[in-house]
């Protein structure tokens, strides 16, 4: 027997994955842009007038991402100019790939596109990197990296906000990580809709609340254009336990995904725990809880041929560099989401 959308009445063709409704195409979309609309507004994450760079890798999460602010913003008149901005890490064979799709969506979605990369910041591709140091390590340069990236990026544009595509799972996934290892400032920071806005530029998350499977289900029913490789430096593993685990949770509850955000929320920090306090690189000038950020404590090893100096949490060498910087040492350095989840649901995970 045909189920009915449980909205319209209509033949459901779909099974939402944060609810379990069954749901008929138009009525998913519905559901789905008002979601993103209601976040977007209660949270307040944009004012009229603010120009927003839209972090765009190709990636399903920011292409959607680009797409429905675009939808949004046209039907709620918010009032926001939208760039998308890519920064290219230099993995051949991946983002040379993915950035060919992000060119595509500046003309599907009519919104200017800007690409900066590490090798004009940093002076070092993904690539090279990996040739020196390997396949462990390469995920945090490449995510200290990126962050500093896209605030450049954004800067550069004239932007005065960052929006980014981390979706629910992600975040999950983060507060799972940040539990697990015991780190408190992260773990409050994390589950924040709005990030860094005492520091270089705000960086909101629209989709805090969207759910991965959703994504990509509406990606596929709106025939968005995305890129869905994965990124073949991805070994990850501690994120691919945490990820994996998290989806066994969801297969046997949905809900998991949002209680554990809320749980990441609600957990209060004991008063006497050591926050960070923030200040400014010394060399570069970006945001840092010490005196040399960590992008330019990475960069100078990578430069010095010490890869290893500044992996860790509290890493001797870091220190060293600190007393190094106090002690007016100049050592010369280079200028300065989704992360790169994937999901690989097939056409028979969509539909009834
Ligand atoms: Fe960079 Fe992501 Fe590839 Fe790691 S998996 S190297 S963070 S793009
Ligand atoms: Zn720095």
């Amino acid at each position: 027997m045909p189920v009915s959308c449980r909205m319209c009445g209509k033949s459901a063709i779909l099974k939402r994955p944060k609810t379990g409704d069954a749901l008929c195409k138009e009525c998913f979309f519905f559901a789905f842009e008002s979601e993103i609309n209601y976040t977007i507004t209660s949270g307040k994450l944009f004012n009229r007038g603010d120009r927003v760079a839209v972090g765009a890798s190709g990636g399903k999460d920011s292409t959607v991402l680009a797409y429905i602010l675009k939808l949004l913003n046209e039907r709620h008149d918010y009032g926001i100019e939208l760039i998308l901005l890519s920064v290219d890490e230099g993995i051949t064979g991946y983002r040379d790939d993915s950035l060919e799709t992000v060119k595509r969506n500046q003309y599907q979605y009519d919104l200017p596109l800007t690409i900066v990369s590490y090798e004009e910041l940093y002076g070092w591709t993904m690539d090279a990197i990996v040739k020196q140091i390997g396949l462990k390590n390469n995920c945090t340069f490449c995510g200290v990296f990126r962050r500093q990236a896209l605030d450049r990026g954004a800067l550069l544009v004239k932007a005065n906000k960052i929006a980014t595509g981390h979706n629910a799972d992600d975040i999950a996934e983060t507060v799972l990580m940040n539990v697990l290892r015991g780190d408190i400032a992260r773990l409050r920071r994390c589950t924040a809709i709005t990030t860094g806005a005492d520091g270089a530029l705000p960086r909101c998350k629209p989709f805090k609340y969207t759910y991965e499977k959703e994504i990509v289900m509406y990606a596929y029913f709106k025939k968005l254009d995305y890129f869905s490789t994965e990124c073949i430096y991805s070994p990850n593993a501690y994120r691919g336990h945490a990820r994996s685990y998290l989806k066994d949770l969801e297969r046997i509850r949905p809900s998991a995904i949002i209680d554990i955000i809320h749980s990441g929320e609600s957990l209060s920090i004991k008063k006497d725990v050591k926050m960070p306090t923030q200040g400014v690189c010394s060399r570069c000038n970006y945001i840092s809880s010490h005196s040399v950020c960590k992008a330019c404590t990475l960069l100078e090893g990578l430069n010095k041929g010490l890869p290893k100096l500044g992996i860790g949490k509290t890493h001797k060498s870091r220190r060293l560099l600190d007393a190094a910087e106090k002690a007016g040492d100049s050592v010369k350095t280079e200028t300065e989401n989704s992360s790169t989840s994937s999901s690989t649901m097939k056409k028979e995970d969509l539909t009834f």
